[in-house]
């Protein structure tokens, strides 16, 4: 019984401790009055007083007496910290202090305040933006022919280079006083999904100027002069800007790079002025080879001392006309065959004056900050809105594909194993549209969130490489065969480039995300550093008291929402979602107790400790996306329909979150604190394993046929309506495919099975004499039959022409880098497609597989 009465005591500190902010005299006070009453009525005796009574009072001293907490516990806590604190460069500094931070501290901090989350205004499009996706962008799409551009171009063709500049997309963030469209990040987003459902290549294309191009940096920075002449110029495509930063030596590490530029005096238009005189070597830049100005970033010297004492002066970045001597650059990579421009550039003894540095001499030395600023906000805009225009047409078309095709006399969608392949489609689709909103939204209502668009940018494109992989499962051989034709296989091959680009996937995800997150969303620990740092005892005193009650608070927070979260935890939301908001404020209590422990016991190791930084960047990732599924789900007003595609996205991510923070626990170095922790976080186990099959099932069924959950799972993309497009000749058979399905299971159910021996045309003529169907029906099976081979024909070639034949251009040997590369080879000849009626290729299907053997 006395066992029970001290449970129930625990339970309720517990509780208090989990849902109140009492201070710690508030508490002192109340364990001091509640020990009395149990020592009164005899609960408390023998040994237990002595022990109970010694380890409050420990308690007491400690957090009262602040003569000896102070140098006895908080000065050694911080010479530790100090003496643990890996230096950091001005560089990492800026790095670590550029952006702002917004919803994924909530959940960093361990107490979510879902009424934040509720109060982000849902994403909307003003006229004009929603007359440019209806006007400019969907004739662009129109005009867009992948393969042309991919295998036969190695280009996008010259009118639609002059549409793209000529219609503005070039000056999306452009503020419209200077001749752009300023379009919101929303728009701008929709703008950049909907071409990249498309065409890789276009989106690209337009994606650059409009992220982390010189128009972004000039906004931010420029003068005013700069802005004036150069950003209407950019607006009307008039220059195609471009921006090196990385090179040979400096991928990753991009601060490191090795290009400089030497402070001296150069002529300049007629002039002695002051400049610099830059070197550099880049790679891999996109629109460089086209571009007309050359946005670059250079390490600054002044070893004459032409500007004052400092010699280093940092990471500067520059505007520079493509013209200018010295400059070599129009030679190509071929990034994964998607044909956008892509090549390296480099120059010798360039002069440019002071002028032309971004913001003029008084940004000598700020170039890094400026880069990592601005990356943000592109990051967060433009991969992101790839991945999911990706994502949404792997939905739609892999859906309408798996209803029209039939193997062993079934749609494939109706296998499970494709089922499975197929609810992952629909559902991580759904995860990352909610996560590409909730990102622009954050970024129009004029936040600049270095954490959030680093996760967005790795999952969105890591969920894209799934999805993407996952269609093409689906698709078998129609994926895979390159053609015309075929409207996901460029996609497949372009994947590598987004994981890629703009932060390499695995260095965000193991050292951006959670390095980041830490000292941006702590609410304690970049103060502590800083205290720590000037030695400042009183300010780390006062921290560290805070810090530990918001340790104990969380604890108790996780621990009582593990076990009761159902009850006790918060939600905005009283339907279906509400279990779900629940969990993620207990698991964001649990990530915040393990983010503790590993800043206690691992300090500075930890930023070495790239596997578990990793899976901590995993569980506030997959924290985020389930949030923006749930803020997505509660905009769109809370649609039945589109429940399981909730449901599953939710407890996709649930699922990963928990297996994230319990991997954490199972390989952290010390053992001890490691299985505490799980007794505090784990008491009852795991509960979140993913969707059901039963979900999976309801998930893929919404693909299966056209409903608005799938509308609007998959609204924003180009998917045209032309039977004869290889797009939108799905739609029109999967209507067919709905329709005929209803006659053919009549048929089944009279017993009428197809004749093997006959040609198709001539059973259906047999069985509308016999009377099993009226002429309409053999109308709609025959109409089906066609729009079903049109869907599954794959392109052929003439055996002449190899589609290896398509300009590529060459990399340069490896060790002569100013070697020019061979001449790109001239456009091959159009590859002679086959190019036979539906109608002929159901009728020669049987011959051609059997011509295909013998070759
Ligand atoms: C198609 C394309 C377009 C591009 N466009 C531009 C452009 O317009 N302008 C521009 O300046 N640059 C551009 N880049 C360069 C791009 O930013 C770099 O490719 C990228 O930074 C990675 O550098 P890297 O390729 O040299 O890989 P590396 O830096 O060699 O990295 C290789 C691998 O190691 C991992 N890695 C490296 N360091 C760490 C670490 N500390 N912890 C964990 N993992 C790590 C990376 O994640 C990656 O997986 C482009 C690249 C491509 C391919």
């Amino acid at each position: 019984m006395q066992w029970l009465i001290w449970i129930g005591i625990v339970a309720v500190m517990a509780v208090l401790l989990a849902k109140t902010r009492w201070g710690y005299r508030v508490w002192l006070a109340g364990v001091a009055v509640a020990l009395g009453v149990l020592t009164a009525v005899g609960l408390l005796h023998g040994i237990g007083i002595v022990l109970v009574w010694l380890l409050y009072l420990l308690v007491a001293v400690v957090l009262l007496w602040t003569p000896f907490r102070r140098p006895w516990i908080s000065q050694p806590v911080m010479q530790a910290i100090a003496k643990a604190l890996p230096p950091m460069s001005d560089t990492e500094k800026a790095a670590i202090e550029a952006g702002t931070v917004g919803w994924e501290a909530e959940l960093f901090r361990g107490r979510p305040d879902w009424s934040r989350l509720s109060a982000v205004a849902a994403p909307t499009l003003s006229d004009d933006e929603q007359a440019f996706l209806d006007g400019p962008a969907e004739t662009l799409c129109r005009m867009l022919d992948d393969w042309d551009i991919t295998h036969e171009r190695n280009d996008l063709p010259p009118e639609v280079w002059d549409f793209i500049k000529s219609n503005g997309f070039f000056g999306m963030i452009i503020p419209k006083s200077y001749g752009g469209l300023e379009f919101s990040a929303y728009a701008h987003s929709q703008v950049v999904m909907k071409i990249a459902s498309r065409s890789v290549a276009a989106a690209v294309t337009v994606m650059v100027p409009n992220s982390l191009g010189p128009a972004e940096l000039l906004l931010a920075y420029g003068t005013e002069e700069q802005k004036s002449h150069y950003l209407p110029r950019l607006a009307r495509g008039e220059e195609v800007p471009c921006f090196a930063l990385t090179g040979p030596l400096a991928g990753s590490d991009a601060s490191s790079l090795p290009d400089t530029g030497i402070v001296c005096k150069g002529s300049f238009e007629g002039r002695q002025v002051l400049g610099f005189r830059v070197n550099w070597d880049k790679r891999y830049i996109t629109l460089g080879p086209v571009a007309t100005l050359l946005g670059l970033a250079f390490h600054a010297h002044d070893p004459d001392h032409l500007l004052g004492e400092v010699e280093d002066l940092g990471i500067t970045c520059a505007l520079i006309p493509t013209g200018t001597p010295g400059i070599d650059i129009g030679r190509r990579h071929n990034p994964s065959g998607a044909a956008f421009q892509n090549g390296p550039n480099s120059g010798r003894d360039v002069f440019i004056p002071m002028a032309w540095l971004i913001g003029g001499e008084a940004q000598i030395g700020n170039g890094w900050r400026m880069l990592v600023e601005r990356l943000s906000v592109g990051r967060g805009v433009s991969l992101p809105a790839l991945s999911t225009g990706g994502g949404k047409l792997a939905s739609f078309a892999t859906g309408a594909y798996a209803r029209v095709r039939r193997q062993f006399h079934l749609p494939i969608g109706r296998f499970e194993g494709v089922e499975e392949a197929l609810a992952r489609i629909g559902g991580l689709t759904y995860l990352m549209d909610g996560g590409r909103r909730l990102t622009v939204a954050a970024l129009d209502a004029g936040e600049r969130p270095s954490v959030i668009t680093a996760m967005v940018k790795y999952y969105l494109t890591e969920s894209m490489r799934q999805v993407i992989n996952d269609a093409m499962d689906v698709h078998g051989g129609r994926g895979i065969c390159m053609g015309p034709s075929n409207y996901l296989g460029g996609t497949y091959q372009t994947l590598p480039v987004a994981i890629t680009v703009e932060g390499a996937n695995i260095l965000t995800r193991t050292l951006m995300i959670f390095g980041q997150g830490a000292i941006r969303c702590h609410p304690y620990l970049l103060d502590e550093m800083a205290a720590a740092r000037q030695g400042d005892v009183v300010r780390f005193d006062t921290l560290l008291l805070d810090h530990v009650g918001h340790a104990v608070r969380n604890g108790a927070r996780a621990f009582v929402y593990a076990i009761a979260g159902r009850w006790l935890a918060p939600s905005p939301a009283s339907g279906a979602e509400a279990e779900y908001y629940r969990a993620l404020s207990r698991f964001s209590a649990a990530f915040a107790v393990l983010a503790d422990m590993a800043f206690l016991v691992l300090g500075g190791q930890l930023k070495r400790k790239e596997k578990l930084s990793g899976r901590f960047a995993d569980a506030l990732g997959y924290m985020y996306l389930c949030s923006a599924v749930l803020k997505r789900f509660a905009d769109d007003g809370r649609p039945k329909e589109d429940l399981p595609l909730l449901h599953w996205s939710c407890r996709y991510a649930l699922h990963r979150i928990e297996q994230a923070l319990d991997g954490v626990l199972r390989n952290f170095p010390l053992r001890l604190p490691a299985w505490l922790a799980r007794v505090v976080l784990f008491p009852l186990g795991r509960r979140w394993h993913g969707p059901s099959d039963r979900l999976g099932h309801q998930v893929a069924g919404l693909l299966l046929a056209p409903n608005d959950s799938r509308d609007r799972l998959t609204a924003g993309v180009f998917t045209p309506d032309d039977p004869d497009d290889p797009v939108g000749c799905l739609e029109h058979a999967l209507k067919l495919a709905i329709q005929a399905e209803v006659v053919e299971a009549r048929l089944r159910r009279e017993g009428i099975r197809p004749d093997a021996q006959m040609p198709h045309d001539d059973w259906l003529q047999a069985i509308e004499k016999e009377g099993h169907i009226v002429a309409d029906e053999r109308k709609l099976l025959n109409d089906f039959r066609e729009a079903a081979m049109r869907v599954i024909r794959v392109d052929d070639f003439a055996p002449a022409t190899s589609v290896a034949e398509a300009p590529v251009a060459k990399a340069p040997a490896a060790k002569a880098p100013a070697a020019k590369a061979p001449a790109a080879k001239k456009p091959a000849a159009k590859p002679a497609t086959k190019k036979t009626s539906a109608k002929e290729s159901a009728k020669t299907e049987t011959k051609r597989k059997q011509t295909t053997i013998r070759r």
